[in-house]
């Protein structure tokens, strides 16, 4: 509850962006103090007691996610990337957007095998992201410890899409 109000408290709606109609959730304020970025770190790390190996962040907020996290923790970080970035050989996902799709993609040797991926990102919506993203992990040999976002829209019904895997979220608006 507290560590929700953070996250509400520093994240700020952006209406029409990035198309009209839809309001963007901006967690940059959010990350951008000191203080309040530690308490969502640590947040995501407590909900973990029995750790993990590797932290995998979705492109490019769960960067900064995955890389506070692992760090704090000691274990490594792995990208996993928008298409055509990586540049070794890679495994690719794609899934469906409103108009088109989207792909995704990770270094086919990016874990030794059995280790534990926490996948993070910084807002889980329609599910579609995090489904490709936690399919290429267990495909590159990592065995997933967890998910967790900073905040779930849970209108969009991400949650249900990734069911049954399990969605730890920070704050469900
Ligand atoms: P999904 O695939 O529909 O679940 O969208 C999640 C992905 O899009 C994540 O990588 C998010 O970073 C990004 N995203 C979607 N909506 C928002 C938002 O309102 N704020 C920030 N990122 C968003």
């Amino acid at each position: 509850p507290e560590l929700a109000a953070v996250v509400a408290n520093r994240t700020v709606d952006v209406p029409d962006f990035p198309k009209p109609g839809i309001v963007f959730k901006d967690l940059m304020p959010l990350f951008a103090d000191g203080q309040a970025f530690r308490t969502v770190i640590d947040g995501i790390v407590g909900h973990y007691p029995a750790g993990f190996d590797v932290v995998a962040g979705v492109e490019a907020r769960g960067f900064v996610v995955a890389a506070a996290v692992a760090y704090a923790t000691g274990a490594g970080v792995v990208p996993v990337r928008k298409a055509g970035k990586l540049p070794r050989k890679a495994l690719s996902a794609s899934y469906e957007l409103e108009y088109g799709e989207a792909t995704l993609e990770v270094h086919e040797d990016a874990f030794i095998a059995g280790q534990r991926v926490l996948v993070v990102d910084d807002v889980l919506a329609t599910g579609g992201t995090a489904g490709a993203a936690l399919d290429l992990v267990e495909r590159a040999g990592g065995t997933i410890a967890g998910f967790t976002v900073v905040m779930e829209l849970a209108f969009l019904k991400g949650r249900e899409r990734l069911a049954p895997r399990e969605v730890h979220a920070l704050l469900t608006v």
